[in-house]
């Protein structure tokens, strides 16, 4: 039988703005040793801006914007959103045709006859392996190929959230040993806010299948009777929810499938909210015991 004081633990985190879908993965959260966390929209807001715009030799401005733009008009990618935004010509849904996502490395689409990809270091390498590309470690570069040719990318910056940083040193005090982050951004980015948040690990240019494996790995060199839980939005990520032994989702921001997926939601989005109900899980063990 259920101990009745994980009721009230359950009730306790849904005060706290937490759902959690069963008292057993209250009694996991005492166990987790190891947090594993997605980046864009976990740890950072999700909401990108365009900061920079760079059109290689022979395009203008306005051209490969208006390329990025066409190609990500379909995507509900958070980057996809802040390029269509910065936009401001007018997009008519016969600009392209055969819009595909490429998970975890960007978009395709046809405009013209001739195919736009728009994506990451990885889509590039496939795309046009022989082209220099242009790196940052503040923003995201988002490279843009038309038509068989480099024509440019796109920086595309986002920001960590208010309280990532303090969950992050609080999570830790909390028994927790260790603390990574897995990400489908580039390297530099990612080790950026690895190290702005004090992270233990962070492996980058990660597909989602990549984060299973990754999960996988972590889990095997946990004892049996401790867990490791996963946070992500949801966004590629849902499978990877679904592995863990608790899968914890933001609720506002993340998808519906990810809600569902989960074992854990914040209503909140923040990842203090994680450090509330880890107290609220011990808090009702000791009630129990
Ligand atoms: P994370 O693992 O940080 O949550 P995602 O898996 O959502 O990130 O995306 C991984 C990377 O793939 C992004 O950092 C970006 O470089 C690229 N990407 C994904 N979707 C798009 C898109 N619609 N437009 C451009 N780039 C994209
Ligand atoms: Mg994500």
């Amino acid at each position: 039988s259920i101990p009745l004081s994980f009721f009230g633990g359950i009730g306790a985190a849904s005060r706290a703005g937490v759902l959690v879908k069963g008292s057993n993965y209250l009694e996991a959260l005492t166990h987790v040793k190891t947090f594993v966390f997605d980046k864009t929209g976990t740890l950072t807001k999700g909401k990108f801006a365009v900061t920079k715009v760079l059109p290689n030799e022979g395009v203008s401005e306005t051209e490969l914007v208006f390329l990025a733009a066409c190609c990500e008009q379909f995507s509900p990618h958070p980057i996809a959103r802040s390029i269509v935004d910065y936009y401001d010509g007018e997009l008519k849904k016969g600009d392209v045709s055969d819009s595909r996502e490429l998970v975890g490395l960007g978009v395709s689409a046809n405009h013209d006859g001739k195919t736009i990809y728009c994506g990451n270091a990885k889509l590039m390498r496939k795309v046009l392996p022989e082209t220099k590309l242009p790196e940052s470690e503040i923003g995201t570069q988002v490279y843009v190929a038309y038509d068989g040719k480099y024509v440019g990318s796109l920086e595309v910056a986002d920001v960590i959230k208010e309280d990532s940083k303090e969950a992050v040193s609080d999570l830790r005090t909390a028994s927790v040993q260790k603390i990574v982050m897995l990400t489908g951004d580039a390297r530099k980015v990612g080790e950026g806010v690895a190290r702005e948040l004090g992270l233990d690990d962070v492996k980058t240019e990660l597909l989602p299948q990549d984060k299973l494996e990754e999960v996988e790995k972590l889990k095997s060199k946990l004892d049996d009777q401790d867990k490791l839980a996963f946070v992500g939005d949801g966004l590629n990520d849902t499978p990877v929810l679904a592995q863990s032994d608790v899968g914890i989702a933001m609720g506002a921001l993340g998808s519906d499938a990810a809600v569902e997926a989960a074992d854990v939601v914040l209503m909140s989005d923040e990842p203090s909210a994680i450090v509330r109900v880890m107290k609220i899980a011990v808090g009702t063990r000791k009630i129990v015991w």
